[in-house]
Formats: C-alpha cells, structure tokens, sequence
C-alpha cells in the first residue's frame, strides 16, 4: 500500500493555474530523477543504460532530463528519431525499435548512427536495400508459445512483433555475413507488469539465448535489451517494483548464465517508458459541472483527449480532490469529460469526498502514455505540459494547442 501523494501544494497549483490555465499536465522532475537514480543504483553491478520510451512522454523538456541521467532514446518513428535528435541525442544514445517500417526511418536512423533493432527476418534485405547493413544490429525476438505473456500485452502467438527463435539464428548469420560486427538481442513480451518474475525470466530467457547464439553460431553479443514493461502502481494498494531486488535478481541470472559461460562482459540495455515518468506525471482539472441524473456526474475542464488509458482500457487512476485529502470518500461519482462519447470517463462509481463545482481534481500518474495518446476527435485541443522543477519553479514545456493549430493543415 503506497499513499498517493503530491509534490505541490492546493495553494502552489491555485498560483500555478492562474498563469497556465486547466487542465494541464504537470511532470515532477525531482521525482523522475530520484526514481531513475534507483534505476541507474540497482543495474550499478551492470554495463547497463536505458533507453527511455521516446513514446510514453515525447517533450525536449523530458528528453533533456533523460540525457542528463545518462539515458539514451528509443525510438519508433520518424518524428520520434527528429525529436530525439533535436533534444540532443546522437549515435548509439539512440536506439530505433520499429516495426513495418518504412524506408525513410531506416534512412534517418542509420544517417544518425542509432542501433536498428529489427522486427522481422524480412528487414534484413529490406534494410540492406536501402541503407546497407550497418556495423551493429539487434533483433526483436519472440518466443511465440516458448512463453507466456502477461494480461496487458497478450500472448506472444497472437502478438505481430519479433523473429520466432529459429529466424533469430538465422537472421545473425545473414547479417554476420554481410558485414555486421556487433550484435544485439531484444525481447518486450511484458507490460505494465508489477512482479519482478516477470521481467527476471525476459533476462534469463535473452541470456540462455546468448549462450546458445555463441555455441551454436559463434555469435558473441554485445547487449541484450530487456526493453519496457516494468509496471507502476496505479492503484494505492500496489506497490512499485523493487528496483534494486530486481537487479540483484537479474544479476544472479547473469553470473549464472552469462559470465559462467564466458561471455562477460556483456551490455545491459533496457527500454522503460511508464516507469520512468509515469507516477511523476499529473493531470490537474477543474470541475466545470455537477450532474445528479441517474447517477451522480462530475464533468471536468479535461478529456479522454488528455488522458486516453480509462477510456481505452478501464485503466484505474487514482483522483485527488485537492484540499479535500482528509475527508471521508463518502460519495460515489463517475468523473467525466466532455467529449460526446460515453466512455469519456476518467472513474466509474469512484468514491470521493463531495466534490464541488470548482473544486480542482489531480488525476495520478499521467506522466507517461498520457499527453501522448491525446488526439482532437470532437475538436478537442491538447493541452499544455508543465515541468516543476527541483527548486519549485515552473516552467512551460509545451503550449496548449489553439484552434490554429486545430485549422493548420486544412484548406478554406
Ligand atoms: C512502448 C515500448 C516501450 C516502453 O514500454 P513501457 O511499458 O512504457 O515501459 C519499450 N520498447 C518498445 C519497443 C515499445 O514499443
């Protein structure tokens, strides 16, 4: 059980609406690097970096955080290379997981120097074809009925990503032989996943696989990506991964797998999006409208364009009422949007404290897959993205969007 609380105060959040009207989302630096201070101590025993999920929080404003922490970018599309290239990365800080992709990705990617990591066998030709087979290259394995997935991401039958085993082994001959020197193995069959185990058996899978690339092909690798996935609590009754257990336990799989066959020393990568911004994200509303039909109603400022998750997959977010953290939640209220769509709801039969026209409502960790899914069906307009720094001040780090902007690729 963690207590949900905030890094500002009701009156801080009153000062700071009256600059940035709501809704905004506001991201906790302090917060994010502490937690990726964690991070960097449990994986200290490794050659280990991440590669923050370029998609879960797309802003220079969080990218130069990223950098700073030593973090490289990953990255899935074209304006998420340009993004990650304009916050500063360069070369190998870049690592490019796609999937069907299109030519002028791998031209971007392999111009700035990131590892490709290749989704497919059929890549490898399609690569070559366009921009050569570069010197280092990874591939997305999928160990198809060899593993379980977990509930959110699914089984890895069904899923569309990765080589199956045996195209891994072919596929590194196939790039050994034209030309490629340095290799690397992936694997994301895990998301928003809260048990250790999880991610544990993604390490000892991608390290038995090591082995058998050495003793089968002669393949040395220089890094395994255990990617994304590590879960966050959402909900007040579950607790965030232990982070420096899980290092300790995926260095226990890596002396007995990796260095008890020889091929220490090897690079540890991982890929993490929702746990590196995710709890230190919110989406500050105000409540605009009360309604008392069949059901108590709470209409917020903000959308499912702000904050997509309980819409798109009943995902729970905890909701603070500010100012109203000590009194009994003896109310039940679904808190909606304005969207007109009926999902449009950010709770269903939440029980809160009586909340009032006004009154201004914090939704919990919205910092990552938050304002990046939002969209303008209905004509709604993004909205702005705050940083609060260490010392408390605040600063912009993307506008609202204006109804210009909504026009700006349309023709009157
Ligand atoms: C989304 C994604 C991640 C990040 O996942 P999280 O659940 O945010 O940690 C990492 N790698 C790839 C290839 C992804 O698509």
């Amino acid at each position: 059980m963690i207590e949900k609380k905030l890094p500002f105060t009701k009156l801080q959040i009153e000062d700071i609406i009256k600059k940035y009207p709501s809704p905004f989302h506001i991201y906790d630096e302090k917060g994010i690097r502490d937690n990726a201070a964690k991070l960097i101590k449990a994986f200290s025993w490794a050659d280990f970096k991440e590669y923050f999920a370029v998609k879960a929080t797309p802003n220079p404003g969080i990218l130069k955080i990223m950098k700073d922490l030593g973090f490289g970018a990953d990255c899935s599309s074209l304006p998420e290379l340009l993004l990650a290239e304009r916050a500063g990365f360069t070369g190998e800080e870049i690592m490019f997981s796609s999937n069907d992709t299109p030519v002028d990705e791998y031209v971007k990617a392999k111009e700035l120097g990131a590892i490709i990591n290749l989704d497919d066998i059929s890549h490898i030709p399609f690569l070559d074809k366009c921009c050569g087979i570069p010197e280092v290259i990874s591939f997305r394995y999928n160990p198809g009925h060899l593993r379980n997935g977990n509930p959110i991401i699914g089984d890895p039958v069904e899923s569309k990503y990765g080589f199956t085993r045996r195209q891994i082994f072919e596929g590194f001959r196939i790039v050994r032989d034209k030309g490629a020197k340095r290799f690397g193995l992936h694997s994301f069959v895990i998301s928003n996943e809260l048990n250790r185990e999880s991610y544990v058996e993604t390490s000892r899978m991608l390290f038995k696989m090591a082995v058998d690339l050495k003793n089968e092909i002669g393949i040395r690798l220089e890094f395994v990506n255990l990617s994304g996935g590590i879960g966050i609590p959402y909900r007040p009754e579950q607790n965030a991964v232990d982070l420096a257990a899980l290092g300790k336990e995926i260095e226990r799989e890596y002396i007995e797998i990796i260095a008890a066959n020889d091929l220490h020393p090897m690079k540890i990568y991982s890929e993490c999006g929702r746990m590196i911004t995710g709890p230190y994200g919110y989406l500050v509303s105000t409540v605009l409208h009360k309604k008392d039909i069949y059901k108590q109603y709470v209409g917020l400022d903000a959308s499912m364009a702000n904050l997509m998750r309980p819409a798109l997959y009943g995902a729970y977010h905890h909701i603070t009422v500010l100012g109203k953290e000590n009194m009994p939640a003896d109310h039940i209220y679904d808190v909606t949007g304005s969207l007109c769509e009926n999902n449009d709801k950010f709770a269903i039969d939440r029980k809160l404290p009586r909340v009032d026209v006004g009154d201004i409502v914090v939704i919990h960790d919205a910092g990552a897959h938050g304002h990046a899914m939002g969209f303008n069906y209905n004509g709604k307009l993004r909205s702005a993205e705050l940083l609060l720094k260490p010392d408390g001040r605040v600063e912009m780090i993307r506008r609202a969007e204006t109804a210009e902007d909504y026009f700006a690729t349309l023709n009157f």
